[in-house]
């Protein structure tokens, strides 16, 4: 398996995998490679005939200074962990060699989808992602790209930025890798004291007493009741928001929603933010 630190050496070697017509799987990380993100590697496998893999904790994404400072960084095992998944190349560029002129002074910052939610409670966080990820698709070239649904919002924030600029990417969602007692898998997970995260199980028991209370017959809003409570009866949670949403709009339903209903969740647990979502019905 390569490293490959210098973003037109990347780009070369996309350009060579393509040449040979390969077909390129691309996974973007931030590192702290997980379960979660060994399950993109091997969806990309099954699909693409060469599959690269990029770790970079991006700052642009970061609103809160102490959030990336504390980000779990452990490139060493990362490259061991993606190696023995079948990664072909890792890239895993430093912030200089990404935004050589500090802050870029052209960012890509996404509409409405990006604007509420976590882009509500993380302002500026979507406009991180999406320049980042224009970047990235940039210098891979033609490619499937996979991301998980753990991060919902952002997958389909990435979709309408590739679908607004044609970026040369196909975008594959794939379904989130939880813990045995549902607490979903996340780099962030680390940071979390053993009595955190054991009270981190509640994002989950939220997303499930939603679900429960829609099977009901209860409206949107119940349902947001029913998660926000069982939150909120967690002494080490602070809730910031619990969402009954249309999948694609991400906004609240309206008297005849378009798609199967999506339920979200964010709290933080003890420091650490989390974030989870379900959809209505399994
Ligand atoms: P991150 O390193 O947290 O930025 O995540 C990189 C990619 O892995 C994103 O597309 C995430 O949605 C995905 N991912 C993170 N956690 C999980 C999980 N538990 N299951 C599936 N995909 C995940």
């Amino acid at each position: 398996m390569e490293l490959i630190t210098e973003p037109a050496a990347w780009r070369r070697l996309a350009k060579e995998h393509r040449r040979r017509d390969e077909r390129i799987g691309f996974v973007p990380t931030m590192g702290a490679l997980h379960a979660g993100h060994l399950s993109l590697v091997e969806a990309a496998l099954g699909l693409a005939d060469f599959v690269g893999l990029s770790v970079f904790v991006n700052p642009l994404q970061f609103g809160d200074r102490a959030d990336l400072e504390q980000y779990p960084r452990d490139l060493e095992a990362d490259l061991k962990t993606a190696e023995a998944a079948g990664v072909g190349a890792v890239f895993a560029p430093a912030v200089e060699e990404m935004y050589p002129a500090g802050q870029p002074a052209t960012v890509v910052v996404p509409g409405p989808l990006g604007q509420i939610l976590e882009g509500a409670s993380r302002p500026g966080h979507f406009a991180g992602v999406a320049t980042v990820l224009t970047k990235l698709f940039s210098l891979t070239g033609p490619c499937a790209a996979f991301l998980g649904e753990k991060d919902f919002q952002q997958l389909a924030v990435v979709r309408q930025v590739v679908f607004d600029l044609d970026l040369p990417a196909e975008v594959i969602g794939c379904p989130t890798v939880r813990e045995r007692d549902g607490l979903a898998l996340s780099s962030r997970n680390r940071r979390l004291s053993p009595g955190e995260r054991s009270a981190a199980r509640c994002l989950h028991a939220a997303l499930l007493a939603g679900r429960a209370s829609l099977a009901r017959g209860e409206s949107p809003e119940e349902a947001e009741a029913a998660m926000a409570a069982v939150v909120e009866s967690e002494p080490l949670a602070r809730l910031d928001y619990a969402a009954v949403v249309e999948p694609e709009s991400l906004r609240s339903p309206g008297p005849a929603p378009a798609g199967l209903l999506r339920l979200l969740v964010a709290a933080f647990v003890g420091p650490v933010r989390l974030i989870d979502n379900l959809p209505a019905r399994s």
